[in-house]
């Protein structure tokens, strides 16, 4: 591209050349005629004084008398400055006011002689030999009776012409240096005048490409950058409406964007992000803001969500996919893409919407596991009532003390299948009081509560010599659903009963804080281990299955447990040495909620 020049060094040579011409057109064409003018008057001045010695010559002509024809022109010649030429009609020079006629050639053959003759006067200009220098001659002829006697030639040197001229013309080359000036002067005026405003919307021009819109543009008379002036006010303004609204949308965009606890990626042809939500940048542990630009296979290191989105891509039908992440845990993500079209529906890249599903995915597995568990449990005794049944029917009915030992065994079994019913039944019913917030709270002694439980539990305790140790203030209040409470006490001191030594102490407490209420059973039984723990309030699940079973265990004692705090607004702990025994603190609020999901 050839490099731009100002506009002012485009103009500005263009009117001073226009001047410069003007001028030296101007210069040149009035000292031609001055030249010309001159010229002119010395002719006719020439002429004139011709038209003086005329007379005087006359007189010498007819009778003709030569010498004082020639001393007539001295003495007038001298006094004239004039050089005057007496010619007669056959060329033949009879006086001459600066040289002897008799020297001088025959001056037939002289132009202005010759016009002199034919008309009324002839004028040349030429060089004489003569005198050695330019002359202006003018000849009129001398007549008597219309007859030409002689023709009279009056001469000047030119040169005193030309340097007049000259003089004149160094005068109007001054004058047109000095007026050239002051016109590029004034050119240069002229020319920024022109220019600057010009340039100023072109500096507005330059702020507005840069987001200053507060520039001012300059103010002309100038129809033309008035008007220009005038739009491109307009257009800013325009511009910055149409900037501003554009930003607000893409603002309240990426609010939403970002609000959204969707993961949300839009890529486009190539598969670079277009842009990439805060949700979406956490499931993958990147930064939003780098992301923008570069391709998914650089910003997300997962192949299978690389390989999702080319099959965005590639696919004119929604596609959907889960996804797993194992970085911190396991993530379960659905992933669905569509198309991302433009305005005029051409495909411009993939939008990219994941789902965290690993909550669902979670209860889905619990419910799997439990509905495994329930089975593995009914299916145990239900097979060795089974089997016991077929031994009877195969005879051993027949034999009474085998019959009646079968049917203890029978009944044992049926005794485990109520019970796991039974706190199934129970477990069930909490969550789903719970979860219709039907668990109707009232306020209760606490004290009265833990004395019911330890009631329903003295008889096994009483069966294994352990006492029961009660520490609670008897104005302890809380709001609460006194049967599942009492229920969940139970549980704990049951638990506490059995997994002791015969001979123990159960020592049941309650305390409170200013926020909580918290009842701890403690026991010195065989305690547990510490891995453990943490799964320990799940439903069947049990240290010492074995243990457990043949405790008459259904291993979902704590997970009642638990729940009954959750309806409560509470919750359950647990801390055990083995070997030493354990404490279970139940903590309740003293200003209860129930507003608690269940799991
Ligand atoms: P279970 O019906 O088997 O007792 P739970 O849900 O009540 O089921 O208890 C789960 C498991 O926790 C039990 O199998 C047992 O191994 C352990 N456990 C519960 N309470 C105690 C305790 N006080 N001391 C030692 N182990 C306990």
């Amino acid at each position: 591209m050839p490099k731009k020049r100002r506009l002012l060094w485009q103009l500005y040579p263009s009117y001073l050349l226009i001047t410069l011409i003007s001028l030296l057109a101007v210069t040149w064409y009035a000292s031609k005629s001055l030249r010309h003018f001159f010229l002119e008057q010395t002719a006719s001045d020439l002429e004139a004084r011709a038209h003086l010695v005329e007379k005087q010559i006359l007189k010498h002509l007819n009778p003709l008398d030569e010498k004082d024809v020639d001393l007539l022109c001295k003495t007038i010649g001298t006094r004239a400055s004039t050089r005057i030429t007496i010619i007669l009609p056959s060329g033949k020079v009879i006086g001459d006011s600066q040289e002897d006629p008799a020297r001088m050639d025959n001056h037939a053959d002289r132009p202005e002689f010759m016009r002199a003759l034919t008309g009324p006067s002839g004028t040349s200009s030429r060089y004489s030999r003569t005198l050695k220098k330019n002359m202006m001659y003018v000849g009129i002829p001398i007549k008597k009776n219309s007859h030409t006697l002689a023709v009279v030639r009056t001469s000047i040197p030119v040169n005193a012409i030309d340097v007049a001229l000259k003089n004149i013309q160094i005068k109007i080359a001054v004058a047109g240096l000095i007026i050239a000036l002051f016109a590029a002067v004034l050119s240069l005026i002229v020319s920024r005048r022109i220019t600057r405003p010009i340039e100023e919307i072109k500096k507005g021009a330059e702020s507005f490409a840069r987001g200053d819109f507060e520039c001012r543009l300059p103010v002309s008379n100038s129809e033309e950058i008035g008007g220009l002036s005038e739009a491109m006010k307009k257009m800013a303004l325009q511009l910055h409406e149409r900037i501003n609204t554009i930003i607000r949308q893409r603002n309240e965009i990426e609010a939403v964007l970002s609000s959204m606890v969707e993961g949300v990626i839009a890529v486009d042809m190539e598969e670079r992000v277009i842009s990439m939500n805060r949700a979406a940048a956490h499931m993958f542990g990147c930064n939003p803001s780098e992301a923008q630009g570069r391709s998914i296979q650089e910003v997300v290191r997962n192949t299978v969500l690389q390989q999702f989105v080319t099959n965005a891509l590639s696919s004119q039908e929604p596609v959907e996919k889960d996804i797993v992440l194992a970085s911190d845990g396991e993530q379960f993500l659905n992933g669905h893409g569509t198309v991302l079209q433009d305005a005029d529906g051409k495909q411009i890249g993939a939008l990219i919407v994941l789902n965290d599903v690993t909550r669902i995915r979670e209860l889905e597995k619990i419910r799997r596991d439990f509905v495994a568990n329930v089975s593995h449990e009914i299916k145990t005794p239900i097979t060795a009532i089974k089997g016991f049944v077929e031994t009877l029917r195969d005879g051993a009915v027949k034999n009474i003390d085998d019959a009646e030992r079968f049917l203890t065994i029978i009944e044992k079994h049926v005794d485990r299948l109520e019970a796991i019913i039974e706190d199934l039944l129970t477990l069930s019913r909490i969550e789903q009081e719970a979860k219709r917030e039907e668990v109707v709270l009232a306020e209760g002694r606490i004290k009265d509560v833990i004395e019911s439980a330890i009631q329903v539990c003295e008889v096994s305790a009483v069966a294994k010599k352990i006492g029961i140790e009660l520490s609670c203030p008897d104005d302890m209040v809380t709001k609460m659903d006194a049967p599942l409470l009492e229920q969940a006490f139970t549980n704990l001191l049951g638990n506490a009963i059995k997994y002791s030594d015969e001979g123990g102490v159960v020592r049941v407490a309650a305390t409170q804080t200013d926020n909580e209420i918290i009842i701890t059973v403690r026991d010195q039984g065989c305690g547990i281990e510490k891995k453990h723990l943490p799964r320990l309030f799940e439903r069947f699940y049990r240290v010492d299955k074995a243990r457990s079973r043949q405790l008459g265990g259904t291993g979902l004692g704590l997970a009642i447990v638990k729940h009954i705090t959750q309806a409560h607004g509470g919750n359950v702990a647990v801390e055990s040495q083995p070997g030493k025994g354990s404490t279970f603190s139940v903590h309740l609020p003293r200003t209860p909620c129930s507003d608690h999901a269940l799991t």
